[in-house]
């Protein structure tokens, strides 16, 4: 076949070739990057490739991620947590992620001074403290969102602790968070961006946790009865001492708010079953 690359359809049609290539390089890569890593043992919440800027996938070691360039936020985390994962390190500082794509506005620990909100880790600082490297990884900004103080220091970190004690009674569990919604209040009253407009405050939190009676136990070990724990908690002011149980909520609820489809490696009618039920 003759290419006639000279003009305009002969361009064209190299363009879709590449394009063409490029996405069934993507679809190949994306179950095998899924399968590798623990952190995605339940499935991968969206479509997030390497491909797309609203729904970009970060792999790390201790972590996977799918982070929007354009709301300058992560869309969500996924990551297992056992004994392993958990040490004594002190915090590390907040970096901007500087292996984002060439282009990309890297947030920056600055944007958020003086907004009246947190600096809010997806991945807890707390349950990635055993090594220097770990320890940095949840500091990237790519790991980071606004979250309203009452909201981060209250329901939301006792929620954390919780997680951790149960992991410190031998428990291994697999956590999936991320924010949702447009707009939240901090200690400045409602805003629907900070840092000059690039990045976007959600209207709520949300965290799904699935507890596994001991590590390693593998996907098989989950039933119907494996205990869920599911809460949407508001982007907002004046919560700080609620109970995270307030917040409790159905698993099917957040993949209505979120349009994500979570435990998607589960077989249906287990899958079903834990979205359902009101969480533990
Ligand atoms: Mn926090
Ligand atoms: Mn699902």
């Amino acid at each position: 076949m003759k290419l006639p690359l000279g003009n305009r359809t002969g361009r064209l049609l190299l363009g879709s070739m590449i394009v063409i290539l490029l996405s069934s390089c993507t679809a190949l890569l994306n179950p095998i990057v899924g399968q590798s890593s623990p952190h995605l043992m339940l499935g991968k919440p969206s479509n997030a490739t390497h491909f797309n800027a609203k729904d970009y996938l970060i792999v790390r070691s201790q972590y996977v991620l799918s982070y929007n360039r354009d709301r300058g936020i992560p869309n969500w985390a996924s990551w297992q947590l056992n004994q392993s994962w958990l040490g004594d390190l002190p915090r590390a500082s907040f970096t901007a992620d500087s292996e984002l794509p060439q282009g990309w506005y890297q947030v920056e620990p600055n944007d958020y001074t003086g907004s009246g909100f947190d600096r809010g880790h997806l991945v807890p600082a707390a349950d990635r403290n055993r090594t220097e490297s770990d320890s940095r990884s949840v500091f990237l900004m790519t790991n980071i969102l606004p979250q309203a103080p009452d909201n981060n220091q209250g329901p939301w970190e006792r929620l954390e602790s919780y997680c951790r004690d149960k992991v410190r009674q031998g428990k291994e569990l697999y956590v999936i968070a991320g924010g949702v919604g447009e707009g939240g209040s901090g200690l400045k009253g409602k805003r629907a961006t900070i840092g000059k407009g690039k990045i976007a405050v959600p209207a709520a939190l949300w965290k799904i946790v699935v507890v596994l009676d001991r590590p390693g136990s593998g996907i098989e070990s989950i039933t119907a009865q494996t205990p869920v724990i599911a809460v949407l908690v508001p982007n907002q002011q004046g919560l700080k001492e609620s109970s995270w149980q307030l917040y409790r909520t159905s698993i099917d609820a957040i993949e209505q708010q979120t349009g994500y489809d979570f435990l998607s490696n589960l077989p249906e009618p287990i899958q079903a079953s834990l979205e359902a039920k009101k969480s533990a």
